[in-house]
């Protein structure tokens, strides 16, 4: 028997659970995309977009995954044989490195460890050495997916100011926009993207690229790039096709349409505050859980938490085993450990977009008696001290 017929919960960190909203919008025949209804809507998208990033500057809308989105920001920006320097706290700030290798950057990682933020001493310290500013960009992912890691962003930006470096910020908010607080003009960003299928609770398919003047000035020098992300045209269109290089990804706009007025009514600030008190109720039980057998969370210091996204170790292969009893018995899917994060000695959580507290709680009362149900060794009261978290 089973108890997992019912309303499945997909709380892997992307895709993200889809609210009713978004799919029904997407419910349509296809629109007229030359002329008329799906214009005027796609021009209402951009300033909403940019709240979202907390910027007064621009938008590209790829039709692209986040992968899309990391070759379309390097390649606005540099020329072949440019130097970046990588931060690098999981595997998304590799992968975002390794693109930039093959897209012929001269890439310079530096390495946090898997459960520590960018620092932005050791990053200061090395832009000063750069005295020529070799350095074109500093990339960051400010919540790494796979870790649960979230830098600093803004700490970021006042390290390179006080090196006196001229390098653009690049910002990788493809886990953490829309969940965590992120500000791209008051922190001084010049380039930051995102996609759709995580807090922006969109199908995957829509990448987006925010890009400060500095960066748009980066743009006239850059070598790099092919017409297809080429973000000119499609931050400043003359026709509706210049906006997608093509063919609309028309109910992806219906879609993302719908989600954003969900932002708006519930509140920027609401919405990152929600996603803090369901992040602090996910740590609360993990904690208690963890004060017996071999689970714990990846970072320590809550402050340098995603509150997208909690990453836990689980000795192998009980992670692997708790994954399986949470997905057949009760309709709950967690995520894989990534990277060089053992798979089957880790899982993480998504708690990203459009999740509330009825929603964290099953999840971890769920896990909580999957651990009993398989005499994982744990801590008692994991569900209870979220539930307390959540009280306040
Ligand atoms: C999901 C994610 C990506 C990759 O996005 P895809 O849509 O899977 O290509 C990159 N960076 C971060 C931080 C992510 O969370």
């Amino acid at each position: 028997m089973s108890l997992s017929h019912g309303r499945p919960y997909l709380a892997i960190p992307g895709p993200s659970v889809m609210p009713d909203r978004v799919l029904a919008a997407m419910h349509r025949p296809a629109p007229n995309i030359y002329t008329g209804a799906l214009h005027e809507m796609t021009e209402t998208l951009v300033p909403d977009l940019k709240a979202v990033a907390g910027t007064r500057h621009d938008v590209a809308i790829y039709i692209a995954n986040g992968h899309g989105t990391w070759e379309a920001s390097l390649l606005n920006v540099l020329s072949r044989g440019d130097r970046v320097l990588a931060l690098v706290s999981g595997r998304f700030g590799e992968g975002w490195a390794e693109v930039a290798r093959a897209l012929g950057a001269e890439v310079e990682v530096m390495e946090f460890g898997l459960d520590r933020p960018a620092d932005p001493a050791r990053i200061e310290a090395r832009l000063r050495e750069d005295r020529e500013a070799a350095i074109k960009a500093v990339m960051v992912v400010h919540a790494d997916t796979a870790t649960g890691v979230r830098s600093d962003v803004a700490a970021i930006r006042a390290a390179m100011d006080a090196a006196g470096h001229p390098a653009l910020l690049l910002a990788d908010c493809i886990a953490s926009m829309g969940c965590d607080r992120f500000e791209m003009d008051r922190w001084g960003v010049d380039v930051a993207i995102t996609a759709s299928q995580k807090g922006l609770m969109t199908p995957p398919g829509l990448g987006f690229v925010f890009f400060s003047e500095r960066a748009g000035a980066a743009r006239a020098r850059a070598d790099m790039v092919t017409p297809y992300w080429d973000w000119r045209p499609r931050a400043a269109p003359e026709q509706y096709y210049q906006y997608f290089g093509g063919t609309a990804p028309t109910h992806h706009l219906y879609g993302l349409r719908a989600a954003l007025d969900m932002i708006a009514e519930e509140g920027l600030e609401q919405v990152w505050t929600r996603h803090a008190r369901l992040a602090a109720a996910v740590w609360a039980a993990v904690e208690c859980w963890g004060r017996d057998g071999t689970m714990r969370l990846n970072v320590a210091a809550p402050e340098a938490r995603s509150h997208a996204v909690t990453s836990i170790a689980l000795e192998a292969p009980d992670a692997d085993r708790l994954r399986a009893w949470c997905e057949q018995e009760a309709g709950l899917t967690l995520g894989i450990g990534l990277g060089r994060m053992p798979m089957e000695g880790w899982f993480r959580i998504g708690h990203m977009g459009h999740v509330n507290a009825h929603m964290v709680l099953g999840a971890l009362g769920v896990i909580e008696a999957g651990l009993a149900a398989l005499s994982i060794p744990h801590g008692a009261g994991g569900a209870a001290a979220a539930a307390r978290a959540l009280a306040g």
